[in-house]
């Protein structure tokens, strides 16, 4: 048996939160309910709040939107309101939305009370955007048909349904867009003891013998990200199976982890390459974001949305409105001296 223990997955990196082939068996591994769904008490207790006010009404739920980091749980949560609430929910993605006829199929087709959850909301076509303003407003559309004097005007009652909104990047919707969503929820970050429940929980159901100290290693190591301490706990359970003797120890999950280069503070190799090329090319910074990303042949909107969080709230990196510094913990982590902040000035 050949069990590829390198860092890189098909050309990805490890611990992209973006969701890889690997991750097909996802599903299995979502909390159904609220009580399951683990961390994110801010957002959970709000929602609570919604779903119970809405059921007790006999009203569908308002319109709501989601955002923070790719694999902190939206889509998660998103099918986690809809059983809560007793619906069903319809799935598709701003990008998947390839003509207006797409969206029109998809909101005529749902019944009273559906979800209808748009990943990616920020994607969507702009010109498509107003089909929603009526749609989540007056629960109704109008669809033009022909053109020129000939043109018709059909209106269309929709049933009262939810749209659960999904970003990474809530800055890029439009304002009237934004504006229709009545709950706006965002994600943050797991701390390592959420994370480590979400390891022994998945652990669990796939079988496998973890010991506590093995699920805070991995979570610890996960940068927040439940859908990251998931695909870390597979290919520890992997590693466990080859070279220990099936059990997750500390130990274990400590060298698994280490042979895929994920380090002690769960960053790993473009993670320190991006801080090292900030260090020796930019003297730890300030370098503006795209000029980074072209040092590092990276696309920008990758090291925003998928790098950045982490760093940030590690405090590794720093923003400011000149761009982006390293920090003098970097340096330490690195292992590099840290020269004082007067070589960045010249
Ligand atoms: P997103 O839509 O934000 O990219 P997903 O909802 O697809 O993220 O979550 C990725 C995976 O992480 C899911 O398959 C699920 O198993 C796991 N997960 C996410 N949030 C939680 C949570 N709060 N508790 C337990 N598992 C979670």
């Amino acid at each position: 048996m050949s069990i590829n223990f390198s860092e890189e997955t098909n050309g990805e990196i490890i611990t992209t939160t973006a969701s890889l082939p690997e991750d097909n068996g996802e599903g299995s591994l979502r909390p159904r309910s609220i009580n399951e769904y683990i961390g994110q008490e801010k957002a959970k207790n709000n929602l609570s709040i919604f779903i119970n006010a809405a059921k007790m009404r006999g009203e569908p739920l308002d319109h709501v939107l989601l955002h923070g980091p790719p694999g902190l749980g939206k889509t998660t949560l998103a099918a986690v309101i809809a059983n809560e609430m007793g619906v069903n929910m319809r799935i598709t993605s701003g990008p998947a939305i390839e003509k207006p006829g797409d969206l029109v199929a998809m909101l005529t087709n749902l019944n009273e009370g559906d979800i209808l959850f748009v990943d990616e909301i920020h994607r969507l076509n702009r010109a498509y955007e107003e089909i929603l303003y009526p749609a989540m407003e007056d629960y109704a559309i109008d669809i033009i048909l022909g053109k020129g004097p000939s043109a018709n005007s059909i209106h269309l009652d929709l049933p009262h349904f939810t749209l659960i909104g999904a970003t990474t990047r809530s800055g890029q919707l439009t304002a009237p867009l934004r504006d229709r969503f009545g709950v706006s929820l965002r994600l943050e970050l797991y701390s390592p003891e959420e994370l480590t429940r979400i390891v022994v929980r998945s652990a669990g159901i796939l079988n496998v013998e973890i010991e506590p100290e093995g699920a805070f290693e991995i979570a610890s190591r996960s940068r927040g990200t439940p859908r990251i301490a998931n695909r870390l706990l597979r290919r520890v359970r992997d590693y466990a199976q080859v070279r220990a003797d099936g059990v997750i120890t500390r130990a274990v999950a400590d060298m698994a982890l280490s042979s895929l280069e994920v380090d002690k503070m769960g960053l790993d190799a473009l993670d320190r390459r991006m801080l090292r090329s900030i260090i020796q090319y930019y003297n730890g910074g300030p370098v503006g974001l795209e000029t980074l990303a072209a040092t590092i042949n990276e696309e920008a909107v990758t090291l925003e949305d998928v790098y950045e969080p982490y760093l940030l709230q590690h405090g590794f990196l720093t923003r400011t409105p000149r761009g982006r510094c390293v920090t003098r913990k970097a340096y330490e982590h690195l292992g590099i001296e840290y020269m004082g902040q007067q070589q960045m000035e010249f």
